[in-house]
């Protein structure tokens, strides 16, 4: 579905526009966060991804299966009460959403499925956190309502990946896209701008190679260096660049052209909290970079899609 097709005459296709299209309203989502950990710091012992400051010791969900019962009632409340919200999709998020056994991962959030009748689901994970029985399991959800799987792929370039520890590769990333799209899941990249060593046309042939696989929805990031991460460690020893705001956007806007124009945009700028964001020092509130992006592509006449070269 394209910006057209959706009735927007947007830069880029935003997630309302497509969702609105697609299902009749908006997605709102629930996120719940049941602290499975990450087997790039728990299992494998490399101490995680550069970038990332989760805490890896950091309080397992109290109360166990009931609290997320708690989280998730509170939740979808709040998004009827407040915004009316008809479309409601859980959103097991926070390290690996799939880092669990299979058993118990369809214990709980069958569970959840049961509390609230969630119309998706989107579980963010790591391309080599897919076991077979999981697979199996998000194909039994996928048959009653979508599943989504935002997968953080981060970039295309196996040097990048070792440099952030990774722990694994581009053809990981490809092998699992290739599966779960198989399986008839519904699939979101997450890339970062702006990871150590990267120049802009490395940046833009990630993009490229993205929008080669079947992927169904894209999320952008700008690299932020937070405090307790090792990148943040490593800068406060001794600072280095951090990819600029306004170089940011204007290679943002050139991806955004070189991806196809049908799939939807989730998310195209980073939060983080300021009192953990050691650089960049200066950010935009995300509504003002959202504005200047939209300002500058439709300056510059471009549209998402129009330098797509793929199939
Ligand atoms: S970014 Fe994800 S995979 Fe990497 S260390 Fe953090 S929680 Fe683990």
């Amino acid at each position: 579905m394209t910006n057209a097709e959706c009735g927007s005459d947007f830069p880029w296709l935003t997630q309302k526009a497509w969702a609105v299209a697609r299902y009749g309203h908006p997605v709102f989502r629930v996120p719940v966060d049941p602290g499975w950990g990450c087997p790039n710091r728990d299992a494998a012992g490399r101490g995680g991804c550069t970038f990332c400051a989760e805490d890896g010791g950091r309080a397992r969900q109290l109360g166990g299966e009931q609290a997320l019962v708690e989280q998730v009632r509170r939740g979808a409340a709040f998004a009827r009460e407040r915004y009316g919200a008809e479309h409601l999709q859980l959103y097991v998020q926070a390290y690996t959403a799939t880092y669990t056994s299979a058993q118990n991962l369809e214990r709980t959030v069958d569970r959840l499925l049961n509390e609230v009748p969630f119309h998706s689901i989107s579980f963010g994970t790591r391309p080599d956190c897919l076991s077979a029985a999981t697979l199996r399991l998000l194909q039994r959800w996928n048959a009653d309502r979508e599943v989504w799987v935002e997968l953080g792929v981060q970039s295309c370039h196996d040097q990048t990946l070792e440099r952030i520890q990774r722990g694994h590769t581009r053809a990981c990333s490809e092998a699992a896209t290739r599966l779960l799209n198989d399986a008839g899941l519904h699939l979101c990249a997450h890339l970062i701008f702006g990871l150590p060593g990267e120049t802009e046309d490395e940046m833009l042939a990630s993009v490229d190679w993205v929008a080669g696989l079947p992927f169904h929805g894209m999320k952008f990031h700008n690299l932020h260096i937070l405090r307790g991460s090792p990148m943040g460690e490593a800068w406060l020893a001794s600072p280095f660049p951090v990819l600029d705001e306004v170089t940011y956007l204007q290679t943002l806007a050139q991806g955004l052209r070189r991806i196809p124009a049908n799939l939807p945009v989730f998310r195209v700028y980073t939060d983080s909290p300021p009192e953990l964001r050691l650089a960049p020092q200066q950010v935009m509130p995300k509504g003002v970079f959202l504005h200047r992006l939209e300002e500058y592509m439709r300056r510059q006449g471009w549209r998402q899609g129009d330098d797509f070269t793929g199939n």
